[in-house]
């Protein structure tokens, strides 16, 4: 940890001054910044290699498909997945739930369940009510607890032979918990029920196996990943994606087309209708190897200790509550503080250089359920620092003052 640093000069970005203080940048659940060498990537496609992939003769066309196809290569081994066709690039996470949404909504009839969790982002949860709507299907939904843990029994009185699909979160982005996501998939496979699982606060966090998981749908967003933004991930099994109908129809996911009739490609590009980012998959490709050379181990070590820091510190500031207090968690702490608004706080903590998230992070429904608006939510990456985190709790502590 000693050339943390080092890490941070990685990142140009958190050199930056806001508001005469040096960055703070604790809204890493939002997005990650980028390091050089995802920046350099992007820059050098549009320099040197900026051309359409898999339809050209011509070398540039050759260059940019090559690495692009490399991307999904190092993707599918990010994640061990058994077939790199089993990777098909989306724009992100809220994308690949809605192309399984759509697809999935195509199979689905009134009667059949499909059961989602309290603590989802409204990414998996608004595509399963449009999908319900036009189905006829059923929405179910596991409750959570008091400390923000999803309640398993609860879980197995809901599933049931009418269950088509269970669509859960990895890790809460409002709460921080990680779900217990094998024994979800466990129990739906008994009954042979598919999972759908929403990693895209786990996937920069946790090392993640698809053979070991055995989930059979997983989807991630690049940016969350030190990644572009416009660039997601749906890994899926062979079988499934096979199964399930194209999402959007167009160029690239062809075989042959006739006037009235089209024949689809084969996987993945059936899922990969239109022009795609191919510049932010490149570059994609840098934030993994990012992740991969520093080691997702040593980043769960460091984001634990910065974790169990920061819970401290907060614990000892008077008037404030940790929302969100399961025992397995990720790098991600919700609070509020007695009478001063999450809103008031946000700004003032930028006043002083320090990014946080303020609301209700695009997850009202645990909002609603926890009896509160929205809360103050910090997040962490590799490059955050103890520093960083004294910076904040100095900052709170002023800005309580400022605002009684
Ligand atoms: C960020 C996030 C999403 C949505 O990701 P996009 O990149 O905005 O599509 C979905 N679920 C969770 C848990 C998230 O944190």
């Amino acid at each position: 940890m000693s050339n943390k640093n080092n890490i941070q000069s990685l990142f140009p970005i958190l050199k930056s001054s806001v508001n005469n203080n040096k960055l703070v940048y604790l809204d890493n659940a939002a997005t990650t910044q980028k390091p050089n060498s995802v920046i350099a990537e992007i820059n050098k496609f549009y320099l040197k290699e900026n051309s359409n992939i898999h339809r050209g003769v011509h070398h540039l066309s050759q260059v940019a498909t090559k690495k692009y196809e490399n991307s999904r290569l190092v993707t599918q081994n990010f994640i061990n997945a058994r077939h790199s066709h089993e990777i098909i690039f989306t724009k992100g996470t809220t994308d690949s739930i809605n192309l399984l949404a759509s697809s999935f909504g195509q199979l689905l009839k009134k009667g059949d369940e499909i059961i989602i969790s309290e603590m989802e982002h409204h990414s998996n949860m608004v595509p399963w009510q449009m999908c319900c709507e036009r189905s006829g299907a059923k929405l179910k939904i596991i409750p959570c607890n008091k400390i923000g843990e999803l309640d398993l029994d609860m879980f197995n009185q809901l599933i049931s032979n009418k269950t088509k699909i269970v669509s859960v979160t990895h890790i809460s982005n409002s709460l921080g918990t990680i779900n217990p996501i094998r024994k979800i998939i466990e129990i739906s496979h008994q009954k042979n029920v598919q999972v759908i699982i929403d990693g895209a606060q786990a996937a920069a966090h946790v090392k993640l196996d698809m053979q070991k998981l055995d989930a059979d749908f997983y989807c991630f967003s690049a940016h969350k990943l030190y990644g572009p933004t416009g660039v997601g991930v749906l890994y899926g099994k062979e079988n499934l994606l096979n199964l399930l109908p194209p999402y959007q129809g167009g160029g690239e996911m062809i075989k042959d087309v006739s006037l009235l009739k089209t024949t689809y490609a084969d996987l993945p590009h059936k899922f990969e209708a239109g022009t795609p980012n191919i510049a932010g998959v490149i570059a994609f490709k840098k934030s993994l190897d990012f992740i991969t050379e520093t080691g997702l181990g040593n980043i769960k070590t460091h984001e634990d200790k910065l974790l169990d820091y920061a819970t401290e510190k907060l614990n000892s500031i008077k008037g404030l509550k940790i929302i969100g207090t399961s025992s397995d968690k990720s790098a991600i702490i919700s609070f509020i503080i007695q009478d001063i608004h999450h809103y008031d706080l946000g700004l003032l903590l930028d006043k002083m250089g320090v990014a946080i998230r303020t609301g209700h992070h695009c997850t009202q429904p645990i909002m609603k359920k926890f009896k509160i608006s929205g809360t103050s939510r910090i997040s962490f990456a590799y490059y955050n620092t103890i520093e960083e985190i004294d910076h904040l709790i100095l900052a709170i502590n002023k800005a309580i003052k400022m605002l009684s």
